[in-house]
């Protein structure tokens, strides 16, 4: 029940709540009516696994990348509910997706041009391992191998993720990793996605959408 003290306090108490900071921010978030749609992979599909490498210090650049500091894969939905496809397709053979990478903020990709261009390893760019434009700006693209359900590993497919050599290049393998590359390129192909043949993780889905630099977290954060 009110006495005068706490009618004498409204006008204060109204004003402190009109001047109380807002929770901070997420930095550099368009309205949330103003982002392209762009879904998460677990909402399209939970079993799908993750693990993004570019939000932490385990990539090819040593540190973290800038929009990545909530890390999550996201993709377009179209892409997102035909990685869901593909998901459901290897689960009746009792194999998975583990996904790395999949939407990426262009400062992402230009803090990777710059590691190169700082580091001396420009030859990563010019033998194109590193874009300097990369569909996965757009949303459509991902990084990604197969693992097996029953014991949780990843399939042999010869080389580390992100290995830059030859030795990454799709067709260049034989015997298990052949056949193991081949389960992941077909799977893939048999939803659309296109496989890049210097990378085996490597996958685009076709879409005319363009390139964007919002920091991951504002999807991530929101829940979408
Ligand atoms: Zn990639």
């Amino acid at each position: 029940m009110l006495n005068r003290t706490s009618l004498w306090l409204l006008p204060f108490l109204a004003a402190c709540a009109v001047q109380a900071p807002a929770p901070p921010a997420l930095p550099d978030c368009p309205p949330a009516a103003e982002q392209p749609a762009l879904v998460r992979v677990s909402a399209a599909a939970p079993e799908i696994r993750e693990e993004v490498r570019y939000a932490t210090s385990d990539n090819f650049t040593g540190a973290p990348l800038p929009g990545y500091e909530t890390p999550a894969a996201l993709l377009r939905p179209a892409a997102a509910e035909a990685l869901a496809r593909v998901q459901r397709d290897l689960e009746a053979r009792r194999l998975g997706l583990l996904v790395w990478d999949a939407y990426r903020p262009v400062r992402a990709t230009l803090a990777m041009v710059d590691w190169a261009e700082r580091s001396g390893n420009e030859w990563v760019l010019e033998e194109g391992y590193v874009a300097r434009r990369s569909n996965h700006n757009r949303g459509n693209t991902v990084d990604l191998t197969v693992v097996d359900l029953r014991t949780g590993a990843p399939l042999d497919m010869g080389t580390e993720y992100d290995h830059f050599g030859v030795a990454s290049h799709t067709a260049n393998a034989s015997g298990a990793v052949l056949r193991n590359r081949r389960i992941l390129v077909d799977a893939m192909a048999a939803e659309g996605w296109e496989n890049y043949a210097q990378e085996w993780w490597h996958f685009t889905h076709p879409s005319d959408d363009g390139a964007l630099d919002i920091p991951i977290g504002c999807y991530a954060g929101r829940g979408s």
